[in-house]
C-alpha cells in the first residue's frame, strides 16, 4: 500500500529554530500545561521544566473541548502569557490554532502551530498553515487511519510548508480503561514511510499521569523524535486534563528515565 507520495527523508531533519533540530540525533521535549490558566501557573511549570533542558513550552490558549460548557482557554491573554513566560526562559511556544480566522493571531505569538486531533481533516486550516513559514505539529485524528493522516500532510505541503511534525496522540479503540490507545505501530510506520519527524503524546494517549512515563518510553523505543507532555503544578485543580498531567515533583524521575531510554536508542535529549 502506498501511504504517501512524499519521499522519506526529504525533509527530516529540519530546524525548529537556529540550533534546535528535530528529527536528528536529539530527542526534542515539548512540555507544559494542557491549558494556560494563569501567568503564575504557566510560569511555575516553565520554571520546573527549564532545569531539564526543555526548550519548547506547550499550552492551549484556544481549547477544543468536547463539552461547550468546559473551559475553552484564555484566548489572546493566554497567548500573551505563553509568549512572556517562554521568552523569560528562552523557550519556543507551541500552541493550537482552532480555525483559519485565528491563525494570524496565533502566529504572532507562537513559534510552532499545533493542529489538534479534531482538526486533522480541517482542510482550509491545513491549507492556511501550508501558506505560513512556521513549523506545524499535526496531531493524528483519533479516528483517523495512518493513510488519512499522511494525506493530511500533503494538503499542507501542497501550499508550500514542509516543516511538519506528525504527532501520534492515541486513537480510539474498544478499550475504556485508558482514554485512548497509543499506536506505537503508527510511530514506527510513519517514521519509515514519511519524510517527517514523529512526536509521541503520552498524555492524551493514556489519559493517566501514572502511564505517562511508560507510554513515553514506548514512543521513544518505537522511534519517536520527540515527546509532548502535559505538566501542571496542581493537577487536581487543573481546568483541563488534570488526570493526565504530571505533577512537578515527578519531573526528576520522569526525565531521568526518559533520558535512559533515549540513550538506549543511541539518541540524546535536547
Ligand atoms: C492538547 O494538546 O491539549 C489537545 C487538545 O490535544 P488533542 O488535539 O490531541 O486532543
Ligand atoms: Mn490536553
Amino acid at each position: 500500500m502506498t501511504l504517501t507520495t512524499l519521499t522519506p527523508s526529504a525533509t527530516r531533519p529540519f530546524d525548529l529554530a537556529p540550533g534546535l533540530t528535530i528529527g536528528g540525533e536529539s530527542i526534542i521535549m515539548m512540555a507544559g500545561p494542557c491549558a494556560v490558566e494563569s501567568y503564575e501557573q504557566t510560569r511555575a511549570v516553565a520554571a520546573a521544566l527549564q532545569p531539564y533542558g526543555v526548550r519548547i513550552l506547550r499550552g492551549g490558549a484556544f481549547k477544543p473541548r468536547t463539552s461547550p460548557e468546559a473551559f475553552h482557554g484564555l484566548g489572546l491573554e493566554g497567548l500573551k502569557i505563553l509568549r512572556s513566560v517562554a521568552d523569560e526562559f528562552g523557550m519556543l511556544v507551541i500552541t493550537e490554532a482552532l480555525g483559519v480566522e485565528q491563525l494570524p493571531l496565533v502566529m504572532e505569538y507562537a513559534d510552532i502551530i499545533q493542529i489538534g486531533s479534531r482538526n486533522m481533516q480541517h482542510y482550509p486550516l491545513l491549507w492556511a498553515v501550508g501558506e505560513t513559514d512556521k513549523p506545524v505539529l499535526l496531531k493524528r485524528g483519533f479516528m483517523s487511519t495512518i493513510k488519512e493522516w499522511l494525506l493530511a500532510t500533503e494538503h499542507i505541503v501542497k501550499y508550500g510548508n514542509q516543516r511538519i511534525m506528525l504527532c501520534e496522540r492515541g486513537i480510539r479503540t474498544f478499550e475504556t480503561a485508558t482514554r485512548n490507545t497509543l499506536d506505537t505501530n503508527a510511530i514506527a510506520l510513519v517514521k519509515q514511510t514519511s519524510p517527517f519527524p514523529v512526536i509521541g503524546d503520552p498524555s492524551h494517549s493514556t489519559g493517566r499521569a501514572d502511564l505517562v512515563l511508560p507510554a513515553s518510553r514506548a514512543a521513544l523505543a518505537a522511534g519517536a523524535d520527540g515527546l509532548i507532555v502535559e505538566v501542571h503544578p496542581n493537577p487536581a485543580q487543573a481546568l483541563s486534563d488534570g488526570d493526565q498531567s504530571l505533577p512537578l515533583d515527578t519531573l526528576p524521575g520522569y526525565f531521568e528515565s526518559v533520558r535512559k531510554v533515549a540513550g538506549a536508542m543511541e539518541r540524546t535529549i535536547k
